[in-house]
């Protein structure tokens, strides 16, 4: 296992009953829009990534961090992970900077769509983040227009084919230019039967070649457009799973978290 992921509990198993983290949901607002997203189920008791009780501002979250972190020693890791994307959102920023003002100690993560992630490889390594979660869930453009409705980049709106490849471009760029100065990438992939479950092999072998340490290959949770998508099966994921092994390293511990979950993994 390598040393630099070891300090991560979603990076590395080993350290799931030692090392918590928090997830603080600033991120309101997104620049992309996946057809597997309903960001209208955001409460209480809905398990789905993103999914939150209530979007907080930075300096909500850095009370949340203050009243959770004393009650448990176990935290180290602050994530951003939504319930949009974290770098389309100036409050994900303030709340670092909050944070590493109170707490010099503390790690940060982030959770990605990676349209932003070539543009702000500079911005993260500034506010010390170490660890970057990039969901890719194509890497031909063919394919990622079947997943994807459309994406906002400069201020301009791109639908279909266009937005597709805006995406999957800036993604592959994302990954590579952020391992090369040193951060540690991590890929989920969303495995969508019929859409992309034939490329998945295609996704590991690329995001390896562009840096990515891990990869968390993940069943679809049916929702909004693809709510009429069967979710994959233990069997379909876990020959996804083995195929992929080959290729790079997996992880598959992930519990596919809501962007208010604190503590540990397990
Ligand atoms: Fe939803 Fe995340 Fe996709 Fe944005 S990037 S549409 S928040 S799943
Ligand atoms: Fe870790 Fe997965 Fe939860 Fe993110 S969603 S905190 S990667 S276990």
């Amino acid at each position: 296992m390598e040393s630099r992921l070891l300090g991560h509990p979603c990076f590395n198993k080993d350290v799931i009953y030692k090392i918590g983290r928090i997830h603080l949901p600033v991120a309101k607002s997104c620049n992309i829009k996946c057809n597997y997203c309903d960001r209208n189920i955001s409460c209480l008791n809905d398990h789905h990534p993103g999914a939150c009780s209530k979007v907080l501002t930075p300096q909500e979250a850095l009370l949340r961090y203050k009243d959770i972190t004393s009650k448990d020693q176990t935290i180290k890791i602050v994530g951003i992970s939504g319930p949009g994307d974290p770098l389309f959102n100036q409050e994900t920023f303030e709340t670092f900077e909050l944070i590493r003002n109170y707490d010099e100690q503390a790690e940060f993560c982030i959770s990605t769509n990676g349209l932003l992630l070539e543009d702000l490889v500079e911005v993260l390594l500034n506010y010390n983040v170490k660890y970057v979660t990039v969901t890719v869930n194509a890497v031909d453009s063919n394919i990622a227009q079947n997943i994807y409705e459309f994406a906002m980049y400069n201020e301009l709106i791109y639908f279909g084919k266009e937005a597709a490849e805006l995406i999957v471009h800036k993604q592959q760029y994302g990954i590579h230019r952020a391992s090369e100065f040193g951060l540690v990438v991590k890929v989920n992939t969303v495995l969508i039967p019929g859409i992309n479950s034939h490329h998945i092999e295609k996704i590991a072998a690329r995001v390896k070649e562009l840096g990515a340490k891990v990869m968390n290959i993940m069943p679809l949770m049916p929702y909004a457009k693809f709510s009429d998508i069967e979710k994959p099966s233990c069997s379909v994921l876990a020959q996804a799973r083995e195929k992929c092994s080959k290729i790079i390293q997996l992880v598959t511990h992930c519990r596919q978290c809501r962007s208010d979950e604190a503590g540990l993994l397990v």
